[in-house]
């Protein structure tokens, strides 16, 4: 399995999770842009939102309730946050994984670079 994040969903490269269910993981960027700054990944690999189906529109919905409920556990989701889902390369895509980038404790910026 060649995917990082696959890798990451399976335990086999560590993480610092801060949230979970049976299809989402929660876990703490690497290189953090923001005080907080937390990746939501489904645990089922799907490269991008591009790429994703009709089928896959529970999946997304319950990636965004992860997002929501990871707000509220780093304390931020009164003051507010930004969730940003980065799709291939023009979008900043690094990483061919679906995740949502969970951002907060300070004030974002507005356009985004
Ligand atoms: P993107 O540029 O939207 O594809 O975001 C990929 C994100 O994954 C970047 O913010 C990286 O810092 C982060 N990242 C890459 N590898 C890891 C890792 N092993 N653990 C946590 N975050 C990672
Ligand atoms: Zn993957």
């Amino acid at each position: 399995m060649s995917c990082i994040f696959c890798r990451i969903a399976s335990g086999e490269i560590p993480a610092s999770v801060v949230y979970e269910t049976e299809e989402v993981l929660a876990f703490s960027d690497l290189n953090p842009q923001a005080p907080v700054h937390v990746l939501v990944i489904p645990r089922r690999h799907v490269e991008s939102l591009g790429s994703s189906s009709d089928e896959d529109r529970s999946l997304l919905g319950n990636l965004m309730l992860a997002c929501r409920e990871t707000a509220a556990r780093c304390g931020i989701a009164d003051r507010g946050y930004r969730v940003v889902l980065n799709t291939n390369a023009d979008g900043g895509q690094t990483v061919p994984h679906l995740h949502a980038h969970v951002l907060g404790g300070r004030a974002m910026h507005w356009p985004p670079g």
